[in-house]
């Protein structure tokens, strides 16, 4: 009797969960990462109601999706939903990354690291030995503490609008005191330094976080965490304080989502051609 083999090829499934999801670049992204690293994946969005993140994952895990990208609203749910988390999601308290295997479900959260690799690597802006500030208290910072300490930084300093919430989240991360927590009243005084991030969400209504000229030290970097905005208030603010380089998020955005294909396909892909296509300049 002739056997006829069946192809065991099925393509790989992931996707991008949030809400609202039209505006997300993942699915261009992570198509273009795996058409130069000849993968052979399907990468969706998905909308899902809020309330309704573990019903959909549920189904997806079912259906045989092999892991997924979780944006607002729901990376605290990811973080619930995970069986297991990995130490940065944990200081984080979010999970942006999931991975089923085995029936167990693994949630990690890239968005620190990914922040890291555009500043260190990308923008080729060394943190070792200098001095760091990062605006607000809100899921990014917590995700970037960890990678922003591991990189030896001569002064990291968090600063937020409610002294109390900037102290616990710098003790909670760094136990011994190697955070300096900050509200913006005592920002004055406190600079310049050599590396400032917005990771407040000021810039998504255009408004401006309360800091003055003096944060920026001559020739520093200004990094904006939002993306797509061109010079957002705090990047003309950084650029009239003299600023050397002024950058948004989307190398943040692209470096957290290779860290993630790499974790699911044992594969890197290159960041740098994916990250040109998606810049928009900053003017
Ligand atoms: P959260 O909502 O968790 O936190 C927002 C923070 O911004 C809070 O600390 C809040 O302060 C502060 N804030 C808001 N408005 C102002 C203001 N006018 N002045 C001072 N502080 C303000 O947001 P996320 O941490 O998740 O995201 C922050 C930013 O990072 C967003 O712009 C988001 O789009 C961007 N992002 C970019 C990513 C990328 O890949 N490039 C990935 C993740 C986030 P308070 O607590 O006092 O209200």
């Amino acid at each position: 009797m002739e056997m006829v083999e069946e192809s065991s090829s099925v393509t790989d499934r992931y996707a991008v969960i949030g809400n609202p999801i039209s505006h997300t670049k993942s699915p261009q992204i992570h198509r273009a990462f795996a058409a130069a690293t000849g993968q052979d994946i399907e990468y969706i969005a998905l909308e899902a109601p809020v309330g309704g993140f573990a019903a959909m994952v549920d189904e997806l895990r079912q259906a045989g999706t092999l892991g997924l990208n979780v944006t607002l609203p729901f990376k605290v749910d990811a973080f619930a939903y995970a069986g297991v988390v990995q130490q940065r999601a944990r200081l984080a308290g979010a999970v942006n990354a999931l991975k089923f295997v085995d029936g167990s479900v693994i949630g990690d959260n890239f968005d620190g690291l990914g922040l890291v690799r555009d500043i260190a690597g990308n923008l080729r802006h060394a943190l070792r030995d200098r001095r760091v500030l990062l605006l607000g208290t809100g899921g990014a910072t917590r995700g970037a503490l960890l990678p922003f300490l591991e990189e030896g930084p001569a002064r990291l300093a968090v600063a937020g609008r409610k002294h109390a919430a900037v102290a616990a989240l710098a003790r909670e991360v760094a136990p011994d005191g190697g955070i300096a927590a900050l509200d913006y009243g005592m920002l004055a005084g406190q600079g310049p330094f050599d590396v400032v991030v917005n990771a407040t969400s000021a810039s998504l209504r255009d408004e401006l976080p309360p800091i003055g000229h003096d944060c920026f030290a001559p020739g520093c970097l200004a990094y904006e965490l939002a993306y797509g905005k061109g010079l957002t208030p705090f990047l003309r603010l950084a650029r009239d304080a003299g600023a050397g380089r002024v950058a948004d998020g989307v190398g943040m955005l692209v470096e957290q989502a290779a860290e993630a294909f790499a974790w699911w396909r044992g594969i890197r892909p290159a960041t740098e051609p994916v990250i040109r296509q998606l810049t928009v300049p900053l003017i």
